[in-house]
């Protein structure tokens, strides 16, 4: 996905079109990537939550909780999670392009940082991100 964007973006580019269509793609990209990234964390919560149920409804029945009833779940969390990263570092590599590509002139924001949970961006340093709460400094 990452080299489709970059290829887009050049693409655009060398067909002589201005910065503002490299911005407006680029920019349109990252609010795709934000979209994905919210959608993993959606359905992290619903398979956490169905976790939560499972365990209790075992734990209730038999006093005993076995990992097995809940092992796919918890491999389906983690590889969600790890596609999070992965498209945290897109967004982060498609913001590093787009300033290369358009220089670093007048106008250009200072670098953008992502939060490594939820992937949302900041273009001035935050402590902790205003939508997860994970620390970022
Ligand atoms: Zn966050």
């Amino acid at each position: 996905m990452e080299g489709k964007i970059m290829a887009d973006i050049k693409g655009s580019f060398s067909k002589g079109l201005t910065a503002i269509n490299v911005k407006t793609s680029s920019f349109l990209e990252a609010k795709k990537i934000q979209t994905y990234i919210a959608t993993l964390n959606a359905e992290i919560e619903a398979l956490q939550k169905e976790i939560g149920t499972i365990v209790y409804e075992q734990w209730n029945a038999t006093g005993d909780v076995s990992l097995q009833l809940i092992g796919e779940q918890l491999l389906t969390i983690s590889q969600k999670k790890q596609i999070i990263q992965e498209q945290t570092k897109a967004a982060e590599e498609l913001a590093r392009k787009e300033k290369e590509i358009l220089g670093t002139g007048d106008g250009v924001k200072p670098e953008r940082i992502f939060c490594p949970n939820c992937g949302q961006p900041y273009d001035t340093p935050v402590k902790f991100c205003k939508k997860c709460g994970t620390k970022l400094q």
